[in-house]
């Protein structure tokens, strides 16, 4: 082995080394992610209706420009189940929990995020 061929390797070393290490930073952040227990929704900036993450319930959110958003919280996961805009991206979505997730319907300029009281995020990061 050369000197080059040396060098080279333990760049790529390093590399795998760093590599690894965001994933374990990634992995443990994923793992650790606080799930939320609010639905915050706005439409057109303006915040619509917070709901309970726990109840199972749906919901017809009226989007900006007349269209219509059909919410679904269920099991403690929230999703858009039906939506007449043209995109359908928010159904296509998968359903949200975690704090700080968000469905986002452009069309109709509804948004709808998970938020976590701030006292229990510290209480999970220190517990779990
Ligand atoms: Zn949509």
């Amino acid at each position: 082995m050369n000197k080059l061929t040396a060098h080279k390797n333990d760049i790529i070393l390093l590399l795998i080394l760093a590599i690894a290490g965001l994933c374990v930073t990634g992995g443990y952040r994923l793992l650790h992610r606080t799930t939320g227990d609010t639905v915050t929704i706005t439409v057109d900036g303006r915040t619509y209706r917070t709901l309970p993450l726990s109840v199972d319930t749906t919901l017809d959110i009226p989007g900006a420009d007349g269209g219509t958003n059909h919410l679904e919280i269920k099991n403690g996961h929230a999703s858009i189940t039906e939506a007449d805009c043209p995109d359908k991206l928010c159904v296509h979505q998968t359903s949200i929990r975690h704090n700080g997730e968000s469905l986002v319907c452009l069309p109709h300029k509804v948004i709808v995020k998970v938020t976590a009281n701030a006292s229990e995020d510290d209480l999970d990061g220190v517990a779990k």
